[in-house]
């Protein structure tokens, strides 16, 4: 079977789908926008041996793939709506194909998610690229650069997670909650539409809490605060590693795919799985304190300056 009759078998689903003229199978998609929103394009790239290892399963890569970009889009506040996949694969066999449009379908079916077309080519080296389109009610967009001196620092979820999971995949060890946090993140869209109207600010953690909270800062033209034992640390990372070691994850990890936002309280009172850690300040730069005392950190985790 060539790659044509491939895709038409798995990635083909022949669902009739709200706003989907035309899926899979013609030149182009077509789509019927809803006239009342903007419309919010994201499109990110995994590559084996970079992204992942090169051993994964083929679900979960094609779960991940899918999950970082809607973490984009929940990052922007907007609903989900059409999918495009273009797959540049090395010696894929046909139950390869299978388990990976399972994996894709997994996550897009959380989501009302629709994938309407693609292009698939041969490689040496297995590539998924994932866009996504989404939609948001027109000017609400979440963007990066709306926070205000005052307003709080948020979380969703817990933090450190993923990149404690990766370290153990590569050690071959096992912790089903903290590596199925790498392999399958999960993306805050619900949370993200709630802070509609809210959030001053938002952005999704991608290269690490610390990295990702200053972009946004600096997008807004603010400084801030964070004080370190606020951090949302989950059970299984406390059990596994010692507290430097989870602050470190916590702070400077990757592949969370959480949300850091800033909003007032009050306004986000009501909002489940958030933590405050942190406030907003006029000046520049990004304050790292544990309870009372400013600490220094860096890659290698944190110390206590003099
Ligand atoms: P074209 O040559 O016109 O670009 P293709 O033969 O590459 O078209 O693709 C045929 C149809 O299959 C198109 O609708 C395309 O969007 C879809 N398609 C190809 N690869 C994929 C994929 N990996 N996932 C989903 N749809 C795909
Ligand atoms: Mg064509």
């Amino acid at each position: 079977m060539d790659e044509f009759e491939l895709i038409r078998r798995y990635f083909d689903r022949k669902r009739v789908v709200a706003g989907v003229e035309i899926g899979i199978g013609d030149d182009g998609a077509v789509l019927v926008p809803d006239p009342l929103k903007h419309q919010v394009q994201v499109i990110d790239t995994l590559v084996e041996g970079v992204h992942f290892p090169s051993d994964t399963d083929p679900a979960d890569i094609a779960y991940r793939a899918v999950a970082v970009n809607l973490s984009d889009i929940a990052a922007m506040g907007a609903i989900p709506r059409w999918m495009t996949l273009a797959l540049t694969l090395n010696n894929a066999s046909e139950p390869w194909i299978a388990a990976f449009a399972a994996g894709l379908f997994e996550a897009a079916d959380n989501h009302e998610l629709a994938l309407v077309g693609g292009d698939t080519t041969g490689g040496p080296t297995m590539t998924v690229t994932v866009t996504i389109s989404g939609e948001v009610e027109k000017g609400a967009a979440l963007l990066r650069s709306g926070a205000k001196p005052g307003d709080a620092i948020f979380v969703t979820g817990t933090v450190g997670d993923a990149a404690a999971g990766l370290a153990l995949l590569q050690r071959h060890e096992v912790d089903e909650f903290l590596v199925q946090r790498f392999l399958r993140p999960t993306p805050r869209v619900e949370t993200g539409r709630r802070l509609i109207g809210k959030a001053s600010a938002a952005i999704d953690i991608s290269d690490g809490l610390l990295g990702d909270l200053k972009k946004l800062l600096l997008a807004s033209g603010v400084g801030g605060e964070i004080d370190i034992s606020k951090l949302p640390i989950s059970d299984a990372l406390r059990e596994k590693f010692d507290l430097a070691q989870q602050r470190r994850y916590a702070l400077t990890g990757g592949d969370d795919y959480e949300l850091c936002f800033t909003a007032d309280p009050g306004a986000v009172k009501n909002i489940p799985g958030i933590t405050q850690i942190g406030t907003v300040s006029g000046s520049a730069g990004l304050v790292c304190r544990l309870h009372d005392d400013i600490v220094d950190v860096d890659d290698s985790g944190y110390r206590h300056f003099r």
